[in-house]
C-alpha cells in the first residue's frame, strides 16, 4: 500500500498572506497597510483564531485575514474585490520556492498518494479546483487531485485512509487527530513554544517548513517499509517537542 498524503494548500505551500497583501495594497493604499505589514498577528493563548469577521462562505483566507489587521468591512471589500479577479488561485506564489517540485518528485520517488485538499471560495474564471489543478502543474505536480471541500478534514482523512496530513491550522490538524488514524503534521509559522497544548497532546507533530513536514513524511514512509521498528515510530511522532 502506497503512502497515502493530504496537503492543505493555502498557508501550507501557497503564499494567499502575500497575494492578499497585494490586493489590499490596491484597495486601501500603503496607509491603511503600513501599520500591520510586518506585525504577525499571534494566536490567541487557548488557540483560537481571534477572527472577527470570517471570509463569507469559507474559513481558508481567515488567517491571511487576521494578519492584515483589516476590520471587517474591509476584509469583506476585500473579498468581494479578489472573488472578481479572474483565475486568483492560479496567480499565488509558493510559500517556499520550489515546494511543489520537491514534493512532486519525492511522491514519484517514493510512489505516494498526494491529494491536496481546499477550502478556497469560487473566484472569476475557471472553478476552483481547475484552478488550483493548473497552479499545482505549473510549479512542476503532474495530474494532481485537488478536493475543494467545506466539511471536517477529519472525517474525510477517515474516509480517504489518509496516512499523514499536513496544513497550517492547528483547529484542522486537531480535527484530524481526533477522527481519523492520519500522523497529522502542522505546519506552523510562529515560534514552536505557540503551538497550541492540545494539538501536542494529540501527536500533532508541529514544523517550521515544509522540508521539515517532508523529511517527516520520508521517516514515517521508511518506517512503514520496515515494520517493527515500532521506537523510531515513538521518537518521530509520539513525543511532544520541547525544541521550542
Ligand atoms: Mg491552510
Amino acid at each position: 500500500m502506497p503512502l497515502r498524503i493530504g496537503f492543505d494548500l493555502d498557508g501550507t505551500v501557497a503564499d494567499m498572506y502575500s497575494a492578499l497583501h497585494v490586493e489590499a495594497l490596491k484597495l486601501f493604499g500603503e496607509e491603511v497597510l503600513a501599520k500591520s505589514a510586518y506585525k504577525k498577528a499571534p494566536p490567541s493563548p487557548d488557540g483560537t483564531e481571534g477572527a472577527e469577521a470570517p471570509a463569507p462562505e469559507d474559513s481558508t483566507g481567515t488567517l491571511a485575514m487576521d494578519e492584515l489587521h483589516l476590520s471587517a468591512r474591509q476584509q469583506m471589500h476585500l473579498w468581494d474585490h479578489v472573488k472578481k479577479i479572474e483565475n486568483f488561485w492560479t496567480t499565488l506564489p509558493e510559500l517556499e520556492p520550489g515546494i511543489i517540485a520537491r514534493i512532486a518528485k519525492t511522491a514519484t520517488e517514493r510512489q505516494w498518494e498526494i491529494i491536496f485538499l481546499t477550502t478556497r471560495p469560487s473566484t472569476a474564471g475557471e472553478l476552483t479546483q481547475l484552478q488550483s489543478q493548473r497552479w499545482l502543474d505549473a510549479h512542476g505536480f503532474r495530474y494532481p487531485s485537488v478536493m475543494v471541500v467545506q466539511r471536517s478534514r477529519g472525517k474525510i482523512a477517515d474516509a480517504l485512509q489518509l496516512d499523514a496530513f499536513v496544513d497550517d491550522r492547528p483547529e484542522n490538524c486537531l480535527d484530524i487527530a481526533v477522527e481519523s488514524k492520519a500522523k497529522v503534521i502542522l505546519v506552523w509559522h510562529g515560534h514552536l513554544k505557540d503551538v497550541p497544548a492540545g494539538a501536542k497532546r494529540l501527536g500533532v507533530r508541529p514544523v517550521s517548513t515544509i522540508s521539515e513536514a517532508l523529511a517527516l513524511l520520508e521517516q514515517l514512509d521508511d518506517i512503514r517499509k520496515k515494520p517493527g521498528i515500532v521506537r523510531t515510530l515513538k521518537r518521530v511522532f509520539g513525543q511532544a517537542t520541547d525544541d521550542g
